[in-house]
């Protein structure tokens, strides 16, 4: 039996899980009867951060049954746990919050939200892509329009705030080397965005389904990475952090299971029913009630 030396990331589950997006695939509304504002979720969320961060954890991430954006009061008091924890010394240099942006073309939101979530630690915000073409975009998250991606990159660098994306991989989508090479590209040579991180859309145990790319699509996207970037360093859990022409691109997988036999976990997930789990996959991975 290994002890855990290693705790590598928070990611926190916050807000109401109420959303502005309705995709056929979404894997976060079976979580959305637990969204609340329970107080030993709080206390469990600041024990989160602080165990991470005494294991060498580098990043917290705040994310939500629906979209963390439409609950702007709980990102800040997320934010505010954050903060007290990293003047204790539970500092995390990458702190972000995962997004699907639409609210983010809204400049008075912007103004209103982000110099504030600015001010409390937060670095980045990822957008999540599902293609570079708007009106794709736009119906994979079941709307009419989606936002000028321009717009809201704009919005989030104003405030200082450094803007990423998701590229969800997706079959009938980006589900190949040369979608993703392109997606890449656009992202890359029309957005300025230089950190770009993937995985393949899969259900919540990270098993596969019917929207989750073939097992050759996504042989083909590794290839290409091993022939056309150089690798930074690789994750324990499997995929690495890649360089392709000076932008950073990686390649993962959207949950890890925990292994009580290995000596590190991959992410401490704080659900909203107030647990605390070394994985998104809470079965045999609980940490904290
Ligand atoms: S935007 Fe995210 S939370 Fe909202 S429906 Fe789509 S996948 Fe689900």
């Amino acid at each position: 039996m290994a002890c855990i030396e290693k705790i590598y990331s928070v990611s926190a589950l916050v807000g109401s899980g109420a959303c502005n997006g309705n995709c056929a695939f979404c894997a976060g509304k079976y979580l959305r009867p637990q969204a609340s504002d329970d107080a030993i979720y709080w206390k469990n969320f600041e024990s989160a951060i602080k165990l991470s961060a005494r294991y060498g954890g580098w990043s917290l991430s705040l994310t939500s049954s629906g979209e963390p954006t439409c609950d702007p009061d709980a990102v800040t008091k997320a934010l505010c746990v954050y903060q007290k924890c990293a003047g204790e010394g539970a500092y995390f240099p990458n702190v972000n919050l995962f997004t699907n942006g639409i609210l983010l073309a809204d400049s008075a939101f912007c103004e209103k939200w982000l110099p504030l979530w600015k001010d409390l630690g937060l670095t980045n915000i990822a957008v999540s892509i599902h293609s570079v073409d708007l009106k794709k975009q736009a119906e994979a998250y079941g709307l009419e329009q989606y936002p000028d991606l321009r717009n809201i990159f704009a919005n989030i660098r104003k405030y200082g705030i450094g803007v990423r994306c998701t590229l969800l991989l997706r079959r009938g989508e980006i589900n190949n080397a040369k979608k993703y090479q392109e997606a890449v590209d656009t992202l890359i040579g029309t957005y300025g965005v230089d950190n770009i991180t993937s995985w393949p859309v899969a259900n919540p145990d990270g098993s596969r389904n019917s929207f989750t790319p073939s097992w050759w699509g996504l042989c083909t996207i590794r290839l290409w990475l091993h022939r056309n970037t150089k690798l930074c360093h690789g994750h324990v859990w499997g995929g690495g952090v890649y360089d392709y022409k000076g932008a950073i691109l990686r390649l993962t997988d959207y949950v890890t299971k925990h292994d009580p036999k290995k000596d590190f976990v991959r992410q401490l997930v704080v659900f909203q029913d107030a647990t605390v789990a070394y994985s998104w996959i809470r079965e045999g991975a609980l940490c904290m009630k």
